[in-house]
Parts: structure tokens; sequence; C-alpha cells
């Protein structure tokens, strides 16, 4: 089965459409979504509606997801991302804020090969910054493959047996990695919506489970169209410049 993995799309439609044109149907076969389909963009319902039509595999939530619904008061998120989350909550239709209440917490499943979290798979809110923290999330990874996000630096960390490390991916268009067997990978994708790794474009990944094959990809989308949907809402003028920068 082939996997389109999305992560931190973040209420990004402008994002999310060019990563789906740049990963046509015939690409996939289903569709992950690692947390974070909302916070900071402007255009929540939207993007909840498309991930649903999608008909994904599993969809985690992530911690702006747990915000916007009201499951957490974002008391441990900054002004910014907190005056944004309130702004989601309001703007979020009803059907879609229950939508996002019922999302199951990483981490998760999918096959004997492969699991799934939002933060790591020991606490879904918990930041993976460094090799010591992917050397943790490897110890309790349940599956030879874990995937997560919430960073939205895209990352490849390898245990070999003897040590960890990590493989970062430069800024390019295409990331190839045939994972070999009997070695175990934590992949970050990156994020869809508001990349922070410097650069702008949208970030997503393609995983072969037949030939163990996982591309991550970069596409340009029209941050200035994002840029307008930030300012129009009235949401901090700081999240639409940072998607220029893609910090
Ligand atoms: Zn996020």
């Amino acid at each position: 089965m082939r996997l389109l993995i999305l992560s931190d799309i973040h209420a990004n439609v402008d994002a999310m459409d060019a990563v789906m044109a740049a990963a046509p149907r015939a690409g996939w076969d289903r569709v992950l979504v690692l947390g974070d389909l909302v916070g900071y963009g402007a255009e929540p319902n939207a993007v909840i509606e498309r991930v649903l039509a999608l008909d994904p595999l599993s969809v985690i939530r992530g911690n702006h997801d747990k915000a916007a619904c009201g499951l957490t008061d974002g008391s441990d998120f900054n002004h910014i991302a907190r005056s944004a989350a309130l702004w989601t909550h309001d703007a979020l239709t009803p059907e879609n804020r229950a939508y996002l209440e019922r999302l199951p917490a990483g981490p998760l499943s999918i096959d004997d090969t492969l699991e799934i979290c939002h933060g790591a798979p020991f606490d879904e809110d918990h930041y993976i910054f460094d090799v010591p923290d992917a050397s943790r999330a490897l110890d309790a990874a349940s599956r030879r493959l874990c995937l997560f996000g919430h960073t939205h630096v895209p990352v490849v960390y390898q245990r070999d047996g003897k040590s960890d490390m990590g493989l970062v991916p430069a800024d390019v268009e295409e990331v190839q990695l045939e994972l070999e067997p009997g070695l175990r990978y934590l992949v970050n994708p990156g994020s869809v919506g508001q990349p922070r790794n410097g650069d702008p474009r949208a970030a997503f990944a393609i995983y072969d489970g037949d030939l163990g094959v996982l591309t991550l990809r970069r596409v340009e989308y029209p941050v200035e169209e994002a840029q307008r949907r930030i300012f129009a809402a009235g949401l901090p003028a700081s999240l639409a410049h940072r998607l220029a920068l893609g910090r």
C-alpha cells in the first residue's frame, strides 16, 4: 500500500491544495494525517472538509486540534497561538468542532511495520528536536517506522542497532529513502501548512510499504493567498509573515 502522509496542515488550504495537486491520486492508495489540521491558518473548515473528502485511513489529533475544539484551554500556548486557537474555535462549524473532539490520540499503529504520532510515541505533545529525544522515541516506538509531526521540521532519524543518528534532509525538492531491513526509523515529513526549516514550500511524504521506500517532498504554493486570508480573518499578522520565511 502507498500512503500519502500529511502533517501540520494548520488550516492552510492553499498549501493543502498544492500538495494534493503535486500528489495525484494515482500515486497513493490511502492517506494518513499526523495531527494539527487547524490552528494558525484562516481556513479550518475547508481543510477539515478536504481531509474528510480524502476518506483518510487514519487521522490523529494534534495539540492545536485539541485547543481549537476546547479539549485543552491553550494555556501552554504563546499568546499568538492562543489567540489563533480562540479564533479557530469560533470559526469552526459545530460539526467540525465535534470531529476534532473525536480524533484519537497517538501513537496509533497502522500495521505491523508502521505507527504514527503527533509529537512522540511516549507523549503526543512532546517535541522531538534532537538525537537524545529521538532515541527516547525510538525506544518507545512499537514499529520499525514511526512517523511524527509537531515540530514542522522534516527530518529522518535512523537506528542501526548501535547508534542513532539524524539524517536531516536538505532543502531539496525530493528526498528518497530506502528503508533498510533490520534498521528502525523515526521520520517527520515536515509541515504542509506552516513549514519551519527556512524553506516556505509545503512539505509532505509518500510511503510505499511494499517497496519500503519513503519519499519526502516539497512543493511551492501561493503563500500570498494564504497570507491574504490570514489578514482578512483578523488573525495575528505574524502568522502571515512567517509563512513567507518558512519559520
Ligand atoms: Zn503543528
